[in-house]
């Protein structure tokens, strides 16, 4: 949520500080903004909109020289979409101002601390919590940013990333963290501190995480970390890992739909190394220590938000049919504030593709507080998650960019299969059982190239609907969660409603919604639940509702009873959720296309939040 970027070194600032924006934006693109240091002083832009509607703001290049600069692409928490409310907040009025700012998160306590600024005379220019932090800020500044920024932070609660600069030090840049990511790239001679890694490799690989409540100092030929109590700390610089090719659209016209495409190779990624076919293991070094811990653990809860929650409540699935656990699934943002009951012995199981969901992190440091053992499924390595977690499996699904979550979703999924096959191998599941599920989990990526060469027909079908306002998706057992991650693609792209929900609760109210032509997707692979699946199909259709079918290869039978049907291959019924909702997510991508939305940057929305 929100991307900030700051350099510090030899080269002009600009360049650097705009290219890392655009690689940031999908983080957050309702407003932007920067601000360059040279002898003339600070300048700073705003503007409303995207990157590239900044890019005029900032072409006098005579204006904007300097090698110190900080940037911001902003999704906004508190005030209006507004230049004013726009990144960087100064401290004060004055030519330059005395501290300037760019912030990611929430400082939770801004509304006291506002009060108190303005009875010691400051005036406030925009609604944002960043201001009264940048104002708190200068109230502490007295010619050394690196002791007002300490100051300050001592005061505040909430979550932040941030990185300030004073014009009356300039060669200084001061950044911080708490909750809120934030990387420093060490090249030589130069800093390019950023959200994430994205917008930090092509100027340097080696770099490390700062940690919560610690605040570097950053001159062009030195670094200092310390404590809020500036106490000095050694960060671990370590090399990063990341193929600028995986961040390119690659000939795609978006990265949702580049990620679909790419996902048989992010799951045969994900499986790499992990499956030892011959001996029958599934080898999981992030979780092996635990293993008695594991196969021992009276019951799993699985947090997560959004799409991530849908693979919870897979692995719910998952955990009770193969590893013969109790297992529950919890929003993330409801788990902790209340009385979650974890007690030794209890498992709690984050998920999240950032490894930054705030809410999810939050759940987590309450389940270890109450001595549960804590897992972390996420896809970025280093993450906050991966770091504050006892054990963990990564997804190993390459950089996802898309707003919208789909090879996430199937990375989440395969990790949370071979999770329950790793523990339930320790408890009653024979090794014949983990075999088969093992070659079936093999088997997966050529099952999902089927799928995604049926791209056209899908985009075909989606035409004929395009003009509904209002989608139903259903789905009973393990495909219940794909019928809400269904809807959710859906909505979140197209702007379209849609409701999912488990098929046989449609009768319990939903039903009334149903009139002539609605489209109604089902997700009715041949399973346990099959046979159930299709009279509710017939429900749909004696009301005059549309079919849409997620059906397997051959079944003849459901072809007759819908007006379209998506095939995916037969497969274990544990793995169908990662065929089912390919077809879903090119139904969702195409509808979005079709409709002129912006399918990578939906609007109110932004990847990875970190803001609770
Ligand atoms: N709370 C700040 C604001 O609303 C920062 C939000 C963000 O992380 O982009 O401006």
């Amino acid at each position: 949520m929100c991307g900030i970027i700051a350099y510090i070194g030899a080269r002009d600032a600009l360049p650097i500080l705009l290219e890392g924006l655009k690689r940031l934006e999908y983080r957050g693109y309702d407003s932007a903004g920067v601000a360059t240091l040279d002898a003339g002083g600070l300048n700073v832009a705003r503007t409303v909109g995207r990157v590239h509607d900044l890019v005029p703001k900032v072409s006098d290049g005579s204006r904007f020289s300097g090698t110190l600069g900080i940037a911001h692409t902003r999704w906004a928490t508190h005030g209006g979409v507004t230049e004013d409310n726009a990144h960087p907040q100064r401290s004060d009025q004055s030519e330059g101002g005395v501290v300037t700012i760019v912030h990611n998160g929430i400082i939770e306590n801004h509304a006291t601390i506002k009060k108190w600024l303005e009875g010691k005379g400051h005036e406030f220019r925009s609604e944002t919590d960043t201001e009264v932090l940048a104002h708190l800020i200068g109230e502490f500044y007295e010619g050394d940013l690196e002791q007002a920024v300490q100051a300050a932070l001592k005061e505040v609660t909430g979550a932040y990333a941030i990185a300030a600069i004073s014009a009356r030090e300039p060669d200084c840049l001061v950044v911080a963290r708490k909750g809120s990511p934030l990387i420093v790239g060490i090249g030589s001679d130069e800093f390019v501190v950023a959200s994430d890694s994205s917008a930090i490799v092509a100027h340097t690989r080696q770099a490390f995480s700062l940690d919560d409540y610690t605040v570097a100092r950053i001159t062009p030929g030195d670094i200092r970390t310390t404590t809020l109590e500036n106490v000095v700390v050694t960060p671990q610089v370590q090399e990063l890992e990341f193929d600028l090719g995986q961040i390119e659209l690659g000939g795609y016209d978006h990265y949702m739909i580049k990620e679909i495409f790419e996902q048989p190779e992010a799951l045969r990624r994900c499986t790499q190394g992990r499956l030892d076919l011959r001996d029958g293991r599934i080898v999981l070094g992030g979780i092996s220590e635990f293993v008695r811990e594991l196969s021992t653990a009276s019951r799993f809860v699985f947090v997560g938000q959004g799409t991530a929650l849908h693979a919870c409540m897979v692995g719910k699935y998952l955990l009770e049919k193969i590893a013969n656990i109790p297992a529950t699934v919890e929003f993330a943002s409801e788990f902790r504030y209340r009385n979650p009951i974890v007690e030794p012995g209890t498992v709690v199981v984050a998920i999240s593709q950032s490894g930054e969901t705030a809410d999810t992190l939050a759940a987590l440091e309450e389940a270890k507080q109450k001595g549960g053992l804590t897992l972390g499924l996420v896809n970025v390595v280093g993450s906050s998650i991966a770091r504050k977690t006892d054990a963990g499996i990564y997804l190993r699904v390459g950089p996802e960019i898309g707003v919208a979550s789909t090879k996430a979703f199937l990375g989440q999924v395969l990790v949370s299969v071979m999770l329950a096959g790793f523990v339930g191998r320790c408890r009653f599941f024979s090794q014949e059982q983990l075999k088969s599920l093992m070659l079936a989990l093999d088997s997966l990526p050529e099952k999902v190239e089927r799928i995604l060469s049926q791209s056209e027909e899908i985009r075909e079908a989606t035409a004929r609907y395009i003009d509904r306002e209002n989608w139903l998706f259903l789905g009973r057992g393990i495909n219940y969660p794909v019928a809400l991650e269904g809807a959710l693609k859906l909505k979140e792209i197209s702007y379209i409603h849609a409701e999912g929900m488990p098929a046989a609760e449609m009768k319990h109210g939903p039903i009334a919604l149903i009139d002539q032509g609605m489209p109604t997707v089902f997700v009715a692979t041949r399973n346990s639940q099959y046979r159930k699946v299709l009279s509710n199909i017939e429900e749909v259709r004696s009301r005059g509702g549309h079919v849409i079918a997620v059906a397997t290869e051959g079944d003849t039978e459901i072809e007759s009873l819908c007006q379209e049907v998506f095939w995916v291959p037969d497969v274990n019924e544990a793995l169908q959720p990662i065929l089912t909702s390919v077809p879903l997510q090119l139904l969702a991508y195409h509808a979005a296309v079709m409709r002129g939305k912006d399918v990578d940057k939906p609007r109110n929305l932004a990847k990875s939040v970190t803001v609770e």
